[in-house]
């Protein structure tokens, strides 16, 4: 393994680790749990991340995304690769005042996102006890949430659009889709395209949509990871016609690095008006 991980290391733009000292200080997170990593990443583009995620398959391993790792359930702890991208990943892309959306990658931390936007009178709400540390990539996985978040709603809210790498590597981009748009992405012949046909599939059923529906915490509860997302698809197009467009994204937020990797690319969310709430 060794071996393997020094040829890695080699085709990688950005570094990786993976001595002890590394390894030691990326086996814990906010929570009490603790274990080595096989490695530390610290990649720099999405190549990066593609040459992980094929090292991960070859290899039998593991990645665990990590951005400030304050998670405090353990979900930056594993024995896999953590892939940090809080050094490079960090840029603030385009801010639109007209929309009120935001592009950015997912380690900008979210009290600078708010300093940034401070001059445009906007403010991105969720307001999590370390916001002056965690980053919208780890608020993303977490559905983070805060004071605030009975008037501003929790990071699924605010969340548009995530720009990710899936486990073969492929890159897929969850917005959210007009009828037509949707009948596209069932057409693909790519595992974005198997995705969309598994969910739609499996939450098709009468009886299914019913138990999801009367097993699922109360949906008055925003923040909750007990599991993902399902229910709130089941309030989208083309299961509620009323609902909002179909939006993969939604059930993204809160799946705590399990689904894909977020990369550095434009994922969008919206922002607040705080002037006038
Ligand atoms: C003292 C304290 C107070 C806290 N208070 C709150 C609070 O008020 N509200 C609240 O909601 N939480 C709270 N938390 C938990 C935590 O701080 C938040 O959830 C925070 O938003 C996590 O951000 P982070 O950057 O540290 O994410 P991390 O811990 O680094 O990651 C969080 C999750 O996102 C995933 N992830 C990170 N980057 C990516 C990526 N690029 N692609 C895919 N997945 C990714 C990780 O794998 C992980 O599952 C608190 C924690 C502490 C220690």
């Amino acid at each position: 393994m060794q071996q393997a991980l020094a040829q890695l290391a080699g085709q990688l733009e950005g570094e990786l680790h993976y001595d002890s000292l590394l390894r030691a200080l990326y086996a814990t997170d906010g929570s009490i749990y603790k274990a080595y990593p096989l490695a530390v990443a610290l990649p720099c583009s999405v190549a990066d991340l593609k040459k992980l995620i094929t090292f991960a398959r070859q290899n039998h391993t593991s990645l665990i995304p990590r951005t400030a790792g304050t998670s405090l359930a353990g979900q930056c702890v594993g024995e896999g690769i953590v892939v940090d991208v809080s050094k490079h990943f960090t840029k603030i892309l385009e801010v639109n005042v007209e929309e009120q959306t935001v592009r950015l990658q997912p380690g900008v931390i979210r009290d600078e996102l708010n300093r940034h936007l401070q001059p445009y009178g906007l403010y991105f709400g969720p307001n999590t006890s370390t916001a002056n540390r965690c980053m919208l990539g780890g608020m993303v996985g977490n559905n983070s949430c805060g004071t605030t978040s009975i008037v501003y709603g929790s990071t699924r809210d605010h969340v548009i659009e995530l720009h990710t790498v899936l486990s073969d590597g492929s890159e897929a981009v969850f917005g959210p889709l007009s009828a037509t748009e949707l009948e596209g992405k069932l057409q693909l012949d790519t595992l974005e395209g198997q995705l969309y046909r598994h969910m739609l599939a499996e939450l098709s059923p009468a009886e299914v949509r019913e138990e999801i529906r009367s097993q699922y915490p109360k949906p008055s509860i925003h923040r909750r990871n007990t599991g993902y997302a399902i229910d709130l698809l089941l309030r989208q197009q083309p299961f509620d016609p009323a609902g909002k467009p179909f939006n993969f994204a939604t059930m993204i937020c809160g799946s705590e690095g399990t689904l894909s990797l977020l990369h550095p690319g434009r994922s969008r969310g919206s922002i607040d008006d705080r002037i006038s709430r």
